[in-house]
């Protein structure tokens, strides 16, 4: 892996998100290997293959009313039918249906041979073995209240591809072709911890210079969402030793450390300093606000012989998870074997001026909706601060200020980047 054109002590100029992005992405070679896995333990990971239908979905042709199945041309003709039988719902009726004769029939039960109609129940009167229609003056169509076989899926069609989130929609349809279990890229294993003396963890009293520990939460649920197989190591001290020996440790069982806080220029430097002694890892100048700074790279051989991939993540609770979504979420999509969605962005007018300097990507929090014409429009979520996370929970998107512009005035379009499409909780 070579890291080196992207160096911040090189003095390189500042990287764009863009070549940030590509710079991450080109690390991720070794991806997850696939495993079988039940679909009930397969949610929000990455198919690693093909799904092609095994079966034909509807399985019959069958009816999507309650009432009775009847040849369709012949309610123009007669006048009553005589009811031959029913089909149920899982136990259908095995006879072919004569001339003048009908069935009763439920929802989803299979139609017999001969009948490719179904009146629902609201229209028949029965008197024994006798039905008439009460139809008005239109009557059904031929095929009428009819599914038919393979109307939904064809057997042998390709439905799912290597690198499909598994969501609720895709488990639904692989369990209604019979699969009981799939291939998917197995899960990544990411140790996460917090640095700094004044973060303190939830639940113990605040210190008068303490923090509580934002960072850990935010992260722990970005990564769940990513079917990721997260530790959590804890908060660290500003302490040289025990972040070096912390980070060697966990480098030995998982294949990405995050860390957060602590890679800040003319700060105690103590993550820096340990990762010098233990791998290859570059201290980024983003071009993008919030984000800097950024610090990525890897730590020596884990057990398996393959490197643990390191990436720091700036303190301030914002710049931590806007740096998460916009980099290491499409890296970790990458290493279990999921699509990339580096262009997921949406346009959308400013109701607002906005500004940002030239040559930087800022990106705000907004709130998008669509106005009463129909279009639609984007608002900043107030105070901008990279240590307000309320913006963050009030906000539903990043906008962002390309690099090549300074102001974008009111009504113009700008980029938002969507959360759903973004941010996996
Ligand atoms: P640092 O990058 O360590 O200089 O931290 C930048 C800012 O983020 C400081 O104000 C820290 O107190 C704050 N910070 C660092 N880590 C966390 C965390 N885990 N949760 C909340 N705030 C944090
Ligand atoms: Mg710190």
């Amino acid at each position: 892996m070579s890291l080196s054109c992207f160096d911040f002590a090189d003095q390189k100029p500042q990287l764009t998100l863009e070549e940030a992005q590509q710079a991450l992405l080109e690390t991720a070679t070794q991806i997850t290997p696939a495993i079988k896995r039940s679909l009930q333990e397969a949610q929000g990971l990455f198919l690693a293959e093909n799904i092609q239908a095994p079966i034909q979905v509807p399985q019959n042709t069958n009816s999507a009313m309650d009432g009775y199945a009847l040849k369709g041309s012949e309610l123009t003709q007669l006048k009553s039918w005589h009811l031959a039988g029913e089909s149920l719902a899982g136990r259908g009726f095995n006879q072919t249906l004569q001339a003048g004769e009908c069935i009763y029939i439920t929802t989803g039960a299979p139609l017999p041979e001969g009948a490719d109609t179904v009146v629902m129940m609201e229209q028949a009167r029965r008197e024994g073995d006798q039905v008439f229609f009460e139809l008005g003056d239109k009557p059904p169509k031929i095929g009428s209240n009819v599914r038919q076989a393979g109307e939904d899926i064809q057997e042998g069609q390709l439905l799912l591809h290597p690198g499909q989130c598994l969501g609720s929609t895709e488990l639904g349809l692989l369990a209604s072709l019979g699969f009981s279990e799939v291939e998917v890229h197995q899960p990544l294993r990411v140790a996460i911890f917090s640095t700094g003396d004044e973060v303190t963890a939830p639940g113990l009293p605040l210190p008068a210079a303490g923090i509580y520990d934002a960072n850990r939460f935010s992260v722990q649920g970005m990564l769940q969402g990513l079917g990721c197989q997260v530790t959590d190591l804890g908060i660290l001290p500003d302490d040289l030793n025990a972040i070096t020996s912390a980070l060697r440790k966990a480098s030995r069982d998982h294949q990405l450390i995050l860390t957060s806080g602590g890679v800040s220029v003319g700060d105690a430097d103590f993550v820096k300093q340990a990762l010098v002694d233990l791998g290859e890892t570059r201290f980024w100048r983003l071009a993008i606000r919030p984000g800097r700074p950024f610090a990525f790279g890897h730590l020596g051989q884990n057990q398996q012989g393959s490197t643990c991939l390191f990436a720091g993540l700036p303190g301030n609770p914002v710049a931590a998870m806007v740096t998460f979504m916009l980099l290491v979420q499409p890296l970790i999509k990458k290493l279990q074997g999921g699509y990339q969605n580096l262009t997921a962005t949406w346009t959308a007018q400013t109701e607002e001026p906005l500004k940002s300097r030239l040559g930087r990507s800022d990106f705000h929090r907004g709130i998008y909706q669509v106005n009463p014409e129909g279009q639609l429009e984007v608002h900043t979520t107030g105070a901008q601060g990279s240590g307000i996370l309320t913006s963050m929970h009030q906000a539903n998107c990043l906008i962002r200020i390309p690099d090549h512009q300074t102001e974008i005035p009111a009504g113009d379009p700008v980029s938002i980047y969507p959360f759903h499409l973004w941010l996996a909780e």
